[in-house]
């Protein structure tokens, strides 16, 4: 890709430079740069140039060009670095530098049109060129901000390319048909009977005696069949996630739409807030806008539930005998604000998942994944008694941080599991299986004591999901579930009686 870098910038000295140094000095340093300094790594004949330079008392102005190979932002560190050598001779210093100007070209599609880019002052497309202004000081380079608007622009035309295009979805096995007793909507069932009664938030539900005893009965069987003989250990996971670990899990670079925000206040100053109170107390109406201002930001709540986790081998090495870690979450609750999908207990905004988390080397990573595919299998064939499929798709991870397509690695990567919904022929995920590769050891520098490459999997079980494939399927009556099933969730406690 063509890409064309213009930078007008503007060093100022310690001590007068029109005094001290003569023109023709500058003059053989400027050359030196233009030869030797701004050509290192770059294929010959490219790199970056100092096209202009002048001399006003402390300063110096530069214009440097370059192509994509010595970008004229990394140029001018260099040259900076090096002119602070040379003027150290005449003990004159480097104070600072202006960026006046910095113009960036690249070849662009001419369909992918931009409205708004962090740090650009204009953008402009035509023939075939998207040309930027960018809006940058001596701060934002040493942070390669342009670097990263470069990034930022690659994945924008990644995506493009994605985009229209269905997400991966390959068929890796299908279970035997089963047969169904029901074609109603599980939930509508479940209200009529008084089973839930949907709560007041958005997407969320309370779940009465007898749902609640179902959820416990998927997770008992879970938990004999599957996490008790694998060895799995129970832990608490943190429910609120702070940008920390969404900064390295990858969520911040795509949960915006989608997150449930959690907000401090400013102060716990009574005197602060007080204002608030009273107008609460006088007019019965929560004050949003003047809470708005009270608060502040700091993450938001559960929504892949492994991602916190990390924090707890963050930073550490681990022996390798202790390998393979098997540990499961289910303290708690996610939070997703979802589109306008929402559906019964399908689809929530607050949800229930076991989340099962294995670390390890690869081999050991790889194996284990396929030994709980094999159980889960068993688990839906004996006792939930019905009819799956399971999909390799673009990996949760991926998906999570707004990528398409599949991992780089064949062995990384999510298996999808669905069933069909008698009521409206749709296909519902009730859970994952994915092996993550090295991503969560690297990202929170978790290290193996031989040095061997550490990798991790998760799946996630769906509570909701998973009553909801079974009720669809099987109907809520008792007597059409499987015995094993009924062997486990024993009598349905009635506790309630509404006149
Ligand atoms: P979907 O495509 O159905 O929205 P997803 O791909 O967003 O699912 P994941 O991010 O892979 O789901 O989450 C793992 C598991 O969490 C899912 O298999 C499902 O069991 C559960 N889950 C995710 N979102 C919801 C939701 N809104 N309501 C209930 N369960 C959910
Ligand atoms: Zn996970
Ligand atoms: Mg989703």
């Amino acid at each position: 890709m063509n890409m064309e870098f213009q930078l007008k910038a503007e060093l100022k000295c310690s001590g007068s430079l029109s005094e001290t140094v003569s023109s023709s000095e500058i003059a053989d340093f400027v050359k030196l740069c233009n030869t030797e300094v701004l050509k290192k790594g770059a294929p010959p004949g490219c790199g970056a140039e100092i096209e202009r330079w002048n001399v006003a008392g402390e300063k110096i102005g530069l214009k440097i060009v370059s192509d994509r190979f010595v970008r004229a932002h990394d140029a001018l560190l260099r040259v900076k670095n090096e002119f602070g050598k040379f003027l150290g001779k005449h003990s004159i210093g480097i104070r600072g530098m202006e960026i006046e100007d910095y113009a960036i070209a690249m070849e662009w599609e001419e369909g992918l049109r931009l409205k708004k880019l962090p740090f650009v002052k204009e953008i402009k497309q035509e023939e075939g060129w998207l040309k930027l202004s960018l809006d940058v000081d001596e701060f934002s380079l040493e942070k390669r901000i342009p670097d990263r608007i470069i990034r930022l622009l690659e994945d924008k035309r990644e995506a493009e390319k994605w985009k229209g295009k269905k997400e991966h979805w390959e068929l890796l096995f299908e279970s035997n048909k089963k047969p169904f007793y029901f074609d109603k909507d599980p939930t509508e069932e479940m209200i009529k009977r008084g089973w839930i009664r949907h709560a007041a938030g958005r997407g969320q539900w309370i779940h009465g005696p007898q749902s609640t005893r179902i959820f416990r009965t998927l997770e008992r069987i879970l938990l004999d069949n599957l996490l008790e003989p694998f060895g799995y250990e129970e832990m608490i996971f943190p429910k609120f996630v702070p940008w920390s670990v969404w900064k390295k899990s990858g969520h911040a670079k795509g949960i915006y739409p989608e997150a449930y925000y959690v907000c401090t206040p400013k102060t716990r100053d009574p005197e602060y807030w007080e204002e608030v109170v009273d107008y609460y107390k006088v007019t019965n109406e929560v004050p949003l806008d003047m809470i708005m201002g009270r608060i502040e930001n700091v993450g938001g709540m559960c929504y892949a539930q492994c991602p916190p986790f990390w924090i707890f081998m963050q930073g550490k090495t681990i022996p390798d005998e202790i390998l393979p870690i098997k540990v499961f979450d289910r303290s708690g609750t996610s939070y997703r604000y979802e589109s306008g999908g929402l559906h019964g207990i399908e689809r929530l905004d607050e949800f229930h998942r076991v989340e099962i988390v294995w670390i390890g080397n690869k081999e050991q990573v790889i194996e284990h994944a396929k030994q709980l595919q094999a159980k889960y299998r068993r688990v839906f064939d004996e006792f939930l008694d019905i009819e799956w499929r399971e999909a390799w798709v673009t990996p949760w991870f991926m998906v999570q941080e707004g990528k398409a397509g599949l991992a780089e690695l064949k062995e990384v990567g999510t298996i999808d599991y669905e069933a069909v919904l008698p009521y409206s022929g749709k296909w519902l995920e009730f859970q994952n299986v994915s092996v993550n590769g090295d991503k969560y050891p690297k990202e929170f520098s978790v290290k193996l004591q031989s040095g061997e490459e550490l990798w991790s999997g998760c799946s996630g079980v769906g509570l909701e999901r998973w009553a909801t494939v079974l009720l669809a399927q099987k109907g809520l009556d008792p007597d059409k579930w499987n015995a094993k099933f009924r062997s486990v969730v024993g009598e349905l406690p009635e506790v309630f009686r509404f006149l």
